[in-house]
């Protein structure tokens, strides 16, 4: 999902550095190859019945689960999602109060979902003894996770095929999912088996359901599947939905049965209005990927071509009539998406892609992912002056493309730990947006906002850290977006910067190949970092996604003065002399007026202010003389005197500097003008660029170069329009 659906959103710029990568010189090394299919553990036939006067869904489903674990399993665990919009005594309603994106719940808006029937399919009632379970919280009036003893348990590796009957009423569109008026975006609609994790699997140590309830601000979990969906609905509806459409069929009723098929995912999604206009058009991969893209691709990423190379799509985009002049600028975005997700981290698998563009007043189903269909955030206003040249569409579409990647088919588990999808998809948006659009996503009357501003911005001392890796429902109050969206962007922008650009394109390739069609957690992909990167990052995860530290290293103050002559009292016994003050200045004076002048002793006291401590480096500018950038160590060995207290180069060992602050002394022949802690922007996560760097003269504030003044502008303003 998009958190800010509207404007703006976080997309950090590509920097230089990717570009170089593609042109250095790489050995290619074989790695693991994409998986073609995904185990089939949970599949769905459904049929459903739309009644779009009611906004009922009539339905039953036949599914198939397989138990993937070497243990027999005696019970299943159901999602019932849409009794989240039950009742204001849902846990949903609690969390969000009815509120969700900006978006509010409409008065008698509710929805809800009953299973009629649940059977085997030998006919064996399981109803009696179904319970509902609230695993997350104490709400007994939470209606969304249903616990389904069964009489005799699935044996390990065997399955289970189960017949249920269910009737639904879809809640007035505000968060994701329901009607408005006769536009409909039909997500969490189905009773939907939770996941059965086996000991082992993302660090269990026994074997259980992972079946969480309905969070306002968590997003899905699910096993893999084939889906095959026969849609029943007026006539006058056009349909869209996840897979490929294999049927339709007109009845005699006046309604159309549309039947859409997909494997390999793990949830299904539809849509109808009428009024949809549909635009069709094919990512060509002969046409839209050039032969020297291949190769920059491959070389990057030390793949073979063959491994590199993407298969066609065909993009359907299903727009409001008021949108149509938009249709272009989704269809590019889309296949930019396909283009740069594909040859970065793998081919997309599926043949379709559709992108709905929700109707007026259905905006909250905006901004949405699910396999193989998107829901897009749009406004009329962005094609006509002045906001033209503001990227919102395209970034919307990118994004919710993106999860496909991150979450859809690499499907971690978003409500435990959200920045594996929010986070990671965050980042991977802003380097395509910036590969396809260029470095601004916002040109507004001379305004302009890069991509990698907005996450930066956001990023303040004065927001709640969490701790990255945090169960969806628990960070601090408005505080999941920054976490799991902005500050995990942040993050891999910084180990980007420890671990160089070419090995993080193949740690997010390694990570997306080894992981695709699985259910991956933290701790494997911080495997897949130290395998790719050839070094444990163990104590960066710790600091910054594991606990909930701030970096914010400072220059506190620098001075440089003349090394003044000694005064006082020298020698011993009677021959005890005395240099008075008048002396000493006098001496400096004749020494000056000599040319020689005395050499300047500067001091500059840095401060570690946060508690996340990573490798960093110290420019000096010293007068006459280009600034020079040097690690905090090499000070060390330009001969002046330090304290005792570590400071570590990244670039020796990578051990983090120790102490809390450091006091550098050098004396030199040239006056200091000013110090600067981490000059090179390399550790994202600062919460404060504004103290990285200091001058002596002339009144010791911080250098507020072009880079600083403008993040701190921006800072202001959006927290102006209040985000
Ligand atoms: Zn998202």
């Amino acid at each position: 999902m998009l958190r800010a659906a509207r404007w703006p959103w976080p997309v950090p710029v590509l920097g230089a550095s990717v570009l170089l990568a593609l042109l250095a010189a790489v050995p290619a090394s074989r790695a693991d190859s994409l998986p073609a299919r995904a185990a089939h553990v949970a599949d769905y036939d459904i049929r459903v019945r739309l009644d779009p006067e009611a906004k009922t869904l009539e339905g039953d489903e036949r599914i198939v689960w397989r138990n993937p674990s070497p243990e027999p399993v005696g019970e299943l665990w159901f999602h019932l999602y849409l009794n989240a919009f039950k009742s204001s005594k849902s846990s949903f309603f609690t969390e969000s109060g009815g509120q969700l994106r900006g978006d509010r719940m409409a008065e008698d808006g509710w929805g809800w979902v009953d299973v009629r029937s649940i059977r085997r399919a030998d006919g064996v009632d399981l109803a009696p003894g179904a319970t509902f379970e609230h695993p997350d919280d104490d709400n007994a009036d939470d209606r969304t996770v249903w616990r389904v003893p069964l009489p005799e348990p699935v044996p390990a590796g065997g399955e289970i095929a189960l017949d249920v009957a269910f009737r639904a009423k879809l809640p007035r569109i505000f968060a994701r999912t329901g009607y408005f008026r006769d536009y409909f975006l039909v997500g969490q609609w189905f009773p939907k088996l939770g996941v059965y994790e086996p000991a082992g699997m993302r660090g269990r140590t026994a074997g259980g359901w992972n079946c969480h309830q309905f969070h306002a601000n968590s997003e899905f979990y699910a096993d893999f599947g084939r889906y095959q969906v026969e849609i029943t609905l007026p006539k006058r509806f056009v349909v869209g939905a996840t897979g490929k459409r294999t049927d339709r069929r007109e009845n005699a009723d006046g309604t159309s049965t549309h039947v859409f098929e997909q494997a390999d995912v793990i949830d299904f999604a539809w849509t109808a209005s009428p009024r949809f206009l549909e635009v069709k058009s094919t990512f060509s991969a002969e046409k839209e990927v050039t032969p020297q893209e291949y190769a920059e691709t491959a070389k990057l990423l030390g793949r073979s071509l063959d491994e590199v190379r993407l298969s066609d799509v065909e993009v359907t985009v299903l727009l409001q009539p008021e949108h149509a002049i938009q249709a272009e600028r989704h269809v590019k975005a889309a296949k930019a998406a396909i283009k740069w997700f594909g040859l970065w981290y793998g081919r997309y698998p599926y043949p379709t892609i559709t992108v709905v563009d929700p109707a007026f007043g259905g905006g909250g189903s905006g901004g949405m992912e699910y396999p193989t269909f998107i829901t897009a955030g749009t406004s009329s206003l962005f094609n006509r002056w002045p906001l033209d040249r503001v990227l919102a569409p395209e970034g919307v579409t990118v994004h919710e493309f993106g999860h496909q990647y991150w979450q859809s088919m690499v499907a971690s588990n978003e409500f435990e730990e959200s920045w594996l999808d929010e986070g990671f998809n965050t980042h991977s948006t802003a380097k395509v947006m910036a590969r396809t659009y260029g470095p601004w996503v916002v040109q507004v009357l001379g305004l302009r906002i890069g991509g990698d501003d907005t996450s930066r911005s956001m990023n303040s001392v004065d927001r709640m850290f969490d701790a990255i890796r945090t169960p969806a429902w628990g960070y601090s109050p408005g505080n999941y977006g920054f976490n799991s969206y902005q500050r995990t962007d942040l993050t891999l922008q910084t180990l980007e910067a420890l671990v160089g650009p070419e090995t993080m394109a193949r740690v997010l390739r390694t990570y997306h190949e080894r992981w695709r069609f699985r259910h991956p957690t933290s701790e494997d992909f911080y495997a897949v970092v130290a395998e790719v990167a050839g070094k444990d990052q163990g104590s960066f995860f710790e600091q910054v996604v594991e606990r909930p530290g701030i970096l914010d290293d400072e220059v506190a103050s620098v001075r440089s003065e003349r090394v003044r002559e000694p005064r006082g009292v020298f020698g011993e016994g009677e021959g005890k002399t005395t240099v008075t003050t008048k002396d000493a200045r006098k001496k400096e004076r004749e020494a000056d007026a000599a040319g020689g002048g005395r050499p300047w002793r500067s001091t500059i006291l840095v401060r570690r202010r946060g508690e996340v401590r990573l490798p960093t480096s110290l420019e000096l500018e010293f007068e006459g003389g280009k600034a020079q950038a040097m690690s905090l160590q090499e000070v060390d060995f330009m001969g002046g005197k330090t304290e005792a207290m570590p400071l570590l180069d990244s670039r020796k060992d990578g051990r983090p500097w120790l102490g809390r602050w450091k006091r550098i002394e050098l004396t030199g022949e040239r006056r200091l003008v000013s110090a600067t802690v981490d000059p090179e922007n390399r550790l994202a996560i600062d919460v404060n660029r504004l103290n990285n760097s200091r001058r002596v003269e002339p009144d010791g504030r911080a250098a507020a170069h072009w880079g600083v003044r403008w993040i701190f502008w921006l800072q202001q303003m959006l927290a102006m329009v209040g985000l």
